[in-house]
């Protein structure tokens, strides 16, 4: 044991240690980025299985994705030398859905409810303002379903908010009753939408104790990674957990007499938490970050560690990070330090578009990939999915293997979300949203009249949709419609009575077969149906891996685990690919090299930020968040100009970029120098550009440090004449000579007016793309 133990302090610094080992009832890690949080909470597990004072099946860890949640049972594996069978290690929802699985009867749901997506609920709620005419007081589709989703965050249910709602303001009325009724239609198709898996898992802990009880006791260590991004339902359920089970509610048989106290009671779990309070990104989505701020008011007798020395990044990235989180006020300070030494500087680029922006991106990443650096080691992030289009384009153009993280929306073609309806069909007769899905999916002549006749039905005789079609000889319907319907509910009942006894891809397999989805597809003359049938067969390989991984598993184990894949999830280090992702998705990664890309204003702080109370101050931390991502190189770039939905429109340089110090960033080129050589709207880019101040971030620009002559050029500089080559005609094969690039050939000519492009091969400088118009270049 002793040697165990040797083992898992291996290389930790003392606070780390310490961190490890303490034991008591409340542990608060508080830490900068990098400095160990999450490996501490690793070993923490081990040391306790290693030490056999707790069984795996007595520790509960909450993660923040499912991946991550992988990697620490595999690291908690390795380092205790065995299969830890039984320890929950997962995120919030996995957590709920596995207590709401085995729980749902208690109060109202069954064990094979459906879980609805953001979409699901979406749809749902569509059809409830329509009915209800909501649109007629102003209430929107968007504004509903998010309202909704705030008030489950905050544990508010339809009564609840009844309770307190203004019933003379006809929205809030009309709103009222659109909860009400999403609420009901939620229950009558045993479904929750994701806040619920929380929500009602709370609900139902305070409700009943007698379940309470059986989770209180059985999990005798919670630890929380990320705990800064925690809402209102994520602490309450850590906080009814973290309560000692009222004695009443242990039957016979219940006491473990292991854990019982003196006093013959059953102590509380003891809580682990470790989070950045710099790191909180989430408080859109109702993240509090008082939770991590307040927790030794409400954890009493806790035990605080700070640590403070950072393991991922170089010295020069650790300041530059330091510096722009500095600027936020209501801070605790707390400085990093690292003993890897200065490294590398941070790289700067102006691009005088996305494109070029893209382009110096792809020629970076081909450099450090010469120079040694893996594909999967590097990564590209951006603010907005928009920004992925100039990137793709000039990835596919430069043959780099990339793969873009939770952007492929496999789960959302439509093609998919069919076959996942009809699946979710055989599981839980009682949804009608599914069954609506494909009622006539592929056409089988069940027109919208056919399946009002059938909901009407349904309604009068309070039954689910499902029961009414089993009816469907009664209600006088036309022979050929009426035996559709009988075909269809037969293959689906027959499918749910043998779901719980066969392999998933079996279950598929028969599914597509009977209903000749995927026939139907290849018979069609459409070409992308084609590739829509090999997203269906790409599913059934979903299955099949599935299957493979979870031997026992049926229908609803796959069901839950699809609906939780979250974004990072897609991520696979294996593969020799470049990840590109947006910054929220990045939150606790690491690589190599990382590019934060539309380093501007409008993207980061987001145009959406600036009207939200502590808006700009979330996106520093966003930005934060991305830079201490690094661990050897950093570039930040950003485009003079950017095109989005069609339009092209010029950018401003990131304020947080004047955050970071000088002398940190090697500029390949500053937007001065980009400027200097124009945009596609000088005067405004000019009259903009004076009324910003550059501070002292991007050089040659002034800074308190520099002279005033050099601050009086560089305004010069700024504000140029910008060039305007007219109407140069250039030709593939012309030969150009370009101010920094020197002389090159143009290799092609894409776009048109104003906005044509030459890709250029120049002789020593690479391949660039340059905007004609005012590119500094002449014909030769
Ligand atoms: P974040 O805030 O970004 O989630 P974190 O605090 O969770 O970061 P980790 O991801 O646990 O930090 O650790 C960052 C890196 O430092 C990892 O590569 C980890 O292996 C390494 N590391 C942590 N502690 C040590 C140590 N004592 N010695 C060497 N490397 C360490
Ligand atoms: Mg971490």
């Amino acid at each position: 044991p002793g040697d165990t133990r040797d083992r898992l302090l291996e290389g930790l610094n003392p606070q780390q240690r310490e961190a490890v080992e303490y034991r008591g009832p409340a542990l608060l890690i508080v830490a900068g980025a990098g400095s160990g949080k999450t490996s501490v909470l690793t070993r923490r597990i081990a040391s306790l299985l290693a030490s056999r004072e707790a069984w795996p099946s007595q520790i509960l860890a909450i993660t923040f994705t499912n991946k991550a949640a992988n990697e620490m049972r595999e690291r908690v594996e390795a380092l205790v030398g065995q299969k830890a069978e039984g320890m929950w290690i997962s995120t919030f929802h996995s957590a709920c859905v596995r207590i709401l699985r085995r729980e749902a009867e208690h109060f109202g749901f069954t064990r094979n409810f459906t879980i609805y997506d953001s979409a699901d609920s979406r749809a749902l709620i569509k059809r409830i303002v329509k009915d209800l005419d909501a649109d007629a007081v102003g209430l929107t589709v968007s504004a509903v379903a998010n309202k909704i989703s705030k008030l489950k965050n905050e544990l508010s249910d339809v009564e609840s908010y009844a309770r307190q709602a203004n019933f003379n303001d006809p929205n809030e009325v009309m709103f009222l009753e659109c909860f009400r009724q999403y609420t009901r239609e939620l229950q009558r198709a045993n479904a929750f939408d994701f806040d619920d898996l929380l929500a009602q898992t709370v609900y139902l802990f305070r409700a009943f104790p007698g379940v309470a009880a059986i989770y209180q006791r059985r999990f005798r260590h919670i630890l929380v990674d990320e705990y800064q991004d925690t809402n209102h339902a994520q602490y309450s359920l850590i906080r009814e957990l973290t309560r000692s089970p009222e004695p009443e509610a242990l039957g016979p048989g219940d006491t473990n007499v292991r854990i019982l106290d003196d006093r013959g009671s059953v102590p509380p779990a003891s809580l682990t938490v470790v989070g950045d309070s710099d790191q909180s990104i989430y408080a859109f989505r109702g993240a509090d970050i008082r939770n991590i701020v307040e927790f030794e008011r409400d954890f009493p007798n806790t035990k605080v560690i700070l640590l403070e020395q950072n393991y991922r990044s170089t010295q020069n990235i650790l300041d530059a990070a330091n510096s722009v989180i500095s600027n936020n006020f209501d801070r605790k300070d707390k400085k990093l330090f690292t003993t890897i030494g200065a490294g590398e500087k941070i790289v700067g680029y102006t691009g005088y578009s996305g494109h070029d922006e893209a382009q110096f991106v792809a020629d970076e990443i081909n450099a450090l990939h010469k120079s040694g650096i893996a594909y999967k080691d590097m990564a590209v992030f951006y603010r907005t999915n928009s920004q992925t289009r100039a990137l793709e384009e000039i990835f596919i153009r430069s043959a780099l293997p990339y793969r873009i993280v939770g952007g492929t929306k496999f789960y959302e073609r439509a093609e998919i979300k069919d076959v996942m309806a009809y699946l979710v069909c055989i599981a839980n007769p009682a949804d009608p949203l599914a069954l609506r899905r494909i009622m006539n999916v592929p056409k089988r002549g069940i027109g919208p009249a056919t399946e009002a006749a059938l909901q009407a039905h349904a309604d009068r005789d309070e039954v689910s949709l499902r029961e009414s079609m089993r009816s469907v000889e009664l209600l006088g319907l036309g022979p050929k419609v009426t035996g559709a319907i009988r075909e269809l509910v037969d293959l689906l009942d027959e499918l749910t009575g043998i779901q719980e006894k066969t392999m998933v891809p079996n279950l598929l397999q028969t599914l597509l077969e009977r209903t000749k989805y995927i026939d139907a597809l290849r018979a069609s003359r459409d070409p992308q149906d084609e590739a829509r049938a090999e997203n269906v067969e790409e599913l059934l390989a979903v299955a099949k891996e599935f299957q493979r991984n979870n031997p026992g598993g049926r229908l609803l184990d796959f069901l839950t685990e699809v609906a939780l894949v979250a974004a990072a999830d897609e991520l696979d280090d294996s593969s020799g690919t470049v990840s590109l992702m947006t910054l929220h998705t990045a939150k606790g990664l690491e690589y190599e090299a990382v590019f934060i890309t539309g380093v501007e204003e409008d993207l980061l702080p987001h145009r959406m930020s600036a009207g939200e109370p502590g808006g700009p101050a979330e996106e520093r931390r966003l930005f934060y968040v991305g830079i201490t991502r690094a661990r050897k190189r950093l570039y930040l770039s950003l485009a003079m100009t950017r095109s989005m939905f069609g339009d092209v429109s010029v950018a401003m340089p990131s304020r947080y970029l004047q955050e970071i110090p000088p002398e940190l960033i090697d500029w390949r080129q500053s937007p001065g120098d980009a400027t200097s050589r124009g945009g596609t709207q000088p005067r405004a880019l000019n009259a903009r550009r004076e009324k910003f101040s550059y501070g002292g971030s991007l050089p040659p620009g002034p800074s308190a440090t520099r002279p005033a002559i050099r601050q009086h050029e560089w305004a010069n500089k700024v504000t140029n004449q910008v060039r305007d080559n007219g109407d140069l005609t250039l030709e593939k094969g012309d030969r150009i000579r370009h101010v920094d690039f020197g002389d090159g050939r143009v290799v092609d000519v894409t776009g048109a007016g104003t906005k044509r492009i030459a890709e250029v091969q120049f002789d020593t400088a690479g391949r660039k793309r340059l905007l004609i118009k005012i590119a500094p270049i002449e014909k030769l």
